[in-house]
């Protein structure tokens, strides 16, 4: 019986630490949305498609001060700053690799003095 509820005890405490993690990440989620996560780009709303983006591109700076698994909690901790937003992994990624997203220019926004160190690739793909 005693070895039961050790074992039991072991298995629930990173289930339940676990579940906390993601719902601290969810609710940071959920403020910086107002209302259900969704990316700000293209409004993709699958929650698992979702990330949270530094958005003057210090994100890998500051990374090495916050580890990412942690930065849901450290945003809640200290109010929410406002250079962050939602954004799902195809934005970020291509936010974070050419300074813009396609999607902006689907939207009609002037990306051309962001485009142009990359317009020679996107010609040549
Ligand atoms: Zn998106
Ligand atoms: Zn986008």
């Amino acid at each position: 019986m005693k070895e039961r509820d050790e074992k039991s005890r072991k298995e629930n405490k990173p289930t339940y630490s676990q579940k906390s993690a993601r719902q601290i990440r969810y609710e940071v989620m959920e403020h910086y949305c107002n209302g259900i996560p969704h990316c700000v780009c293209c409004g993709e709303s699958n929650y698992m498609f979702l990330t949270i983006d530094h958005t003057n591109g210090g994100g890998r700076k500051h990374r090495q001060i916050v580890k990412a698994d942690r930065l849901p909690s450290w945003l809640k901790k200290n109010g929410y700053p406002p250079e962050y937003r939602i954004l799902c992994y195809n934005c970020n990624n291509a936010t974070g690799l050419y300074g813009f997203c396609p999607h902006e220019l689907d939207k009609g926004i002037d990306v051309s003095e962001k485009i142009k160190p990359y317009f020679r690739y996107l010609l040549e793909g």
